[in-house]
């Protein structure tokens, strides 16, 4: 996973598109990299600006001096295609027949290390193991072929297999496209006088339009970058190039709502907050728990605890607090990593935990790292009784669109045995586990058939059988 964010036509560039990819510090965390254009060059020079760290250590004041423009965009990036190094941070460049491209996206390709065969047969050079590469040189190649920019991005949305929510900046002007199933998240938005703000995430736009000329009082129109349209930015306008031939199918991933957007945003359309309330209280519908308090593991799992509480009536409280400057255990690059940000993350309040019934609700439980850690804290304080709510169904199976869910998932070395995975987070015959089940959790988005739940059922909305591990590099 990682995040985007980016503006066209407007003084305040660069700027806004820190403050927007700074909103997406959630969504990676590990590389930054970031581009303007003033229609003639590209800023920094030389272009792109990449760096290891989290979006304002990244991005000084003193690289946003030398970056300037009308137009930018950014990207955060956490390893899922490729290792944790400089190679593998985008934006990625090639050439076209109108100068060099530079593009960045937010997904995977699952077909990827075929195209990537097929571009090196063509006399392209890869420099590192990362998907957008491919995407970019493949655009470049087609464009090259076809001779127009928007024919050679129809071409490449057929070839490619998988996730992307990409930005494509040429000197002059960029493109917004996503894949036709619209797995990853993306929305846009433009201000009266012409300017357009996008973003992976509704929560970016927020802020980067706050005090913008003409949207502060009024507020913005959200809109989505359809995956039947691609967007060109250019002469200050926004022209969507439909594609109607194109299935109307989609495929939207459960799991940006369940655990990965922050719950301030808007995605795929609907509130996240307000979505993760309505699985809080199916779960709390399912599971009837018994127990003194409800709470929450923070953050991501705060408004399904609300849900939880308010269903069954039972008061929540604040037994764990987050340390804030962790950052995100799901999105560290290794397992050491993940296990020592789990240890420092949650402090536990004892006097709310000692001899209660504690209900505890959690998104989910994909490698049992940081689970295992808090039901050994909870013990440890003399809590009596642990109910562990999880809001996501068993995740059984690996993604192949963009989320770290691959390997070592505890449900998969559990065999799907509640009471194993039970065991093997710690809990003890007299506590309780309940995951949301699938019915349950599809009961609570507003159009089943259009979204991707594959991890938690098997069944895909691509091909996967095409899907290659990278090599490490
Ligand atoms: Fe999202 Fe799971 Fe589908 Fe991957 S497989 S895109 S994590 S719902």
């Amino acid at each position: 996973m990682c995040g985007i964010a980016g503006c066209y036509n407007t003084p305040y560039a660069p700027g806004i598109m820190r403050d927007g990819l700074f909103m997406l510090q959630h969504r990676g965390q590990e590389w930054v990299g970031a581009v303007s254009s003033d229609g003639n060059n590209f800023y920094p020079d030389p272009a792109p600006f990449r760096a290891q760290g989290l979006v304002m250590q990244a991005l000084t004041n003193g690289t946003m001096h030398g970056m300037m423009g009308f137009m930018a965009m950014g990207h955060v990036r956490y390893s899922t295609q490729g290792s944790s190094e400089l190679n593998n941070a985008q934006p990625h460049m090639a050439v076209t027949p109108e100068g060099p491209m530079l593009f960045c996206s937010n997904g995977d390709i699952v077909n990827c290390a075929q195209l990537r065969r097929q571009l090196t047969a063509q006399g392209y050079t890869f420099y590192s193991q990362n998907d957008g590469e491919v995407i970019t040189k493949l655009i470049a190649w087609l464009w090259n072929t076809l001779g127009n920019p928007v024919a050679a991005i129809r071409a490449a949305k057929k070839q490619l297999i998988g996730s992307f929510s990409g930005i494509m900046m040429l000197k002059d002007r960029a493109f917004l496209v996503r894949d036709h199933l619209e797995m990853r998240p993306y929305c846009l938005t433009q201000s009266p006088d012409g300017a357009v703000f996008f973003a992976s995430e509704s929560v970016a736009l927020d802020i980067m339009t706050a005090d913008y000329p003409g949207l502060d009082q009024d507020g913005y129109a959200l809109q989505e970058v359809s995956g039947s349209e691609i967007v060109e930015l250019w002469g200050g306008t926004l022209i969507r190039h439909l594609d109607p031939a194109l299935s109307p199918k989609r495929a939207h991933c459960v799991f940006e709502s369940i655990y990965f957007s922050r719950p301030d945003s808007r995605v795929f359309g609907i509130s996240v907050k307000r979505f993760r309330r309505r699985l809080g209280a199916a779960l709390a519908r399912e599971a009837y728990p018994v127990g003194d308090v409800v709470a929450a593991v923070p953050d991501s799992a705060v408004e399904a605890a609300l849900g939880v509480s308010h269903e069954s009536g039972i008061e929540l409280d604040t037994v764990l607090f987050r340390h804030h400057y962790t950052g995100r255990t799901f999105i560290e690059p290794d397992q050491p990593k993940r296990d020592y940000a789990a240890k420092l993350k949650f402090n536990p309040d004892d006097e709310s935990i000692r001899g209660k019934r504690i209900i505890l609700v959690d998104d989910s439980i994909v490698r049992g790292t940081t689970m295992r850690k808090l039901v050994g804290m909870l013990k440890r304080h003399g809590c009596s009784q642990i109910t562990l709510l999880i809001t996501c169904p068993l995740i059984q199976h690996s993604c192949y669109y963009g989320v770290d869910i691959k390997g070592h998932l505890v449900a998969v070395e559990a065999e799907g045995s509640v009471e194993r995975i039970k065991q093997a987070v710690g809990l003890e015959t007299h506590d309780v586990l309940h995951f949301l089940s699938l019915p349950g959790l599809e009961s609570c988005i507003p159009d089943p058939d259009n979204w991707c739940r594959a991890c938690l059922s098997g069944v895909y909305p691509t091909d996967i059988t095409c899907y290659e591990a990278p090599s490490a590099k």
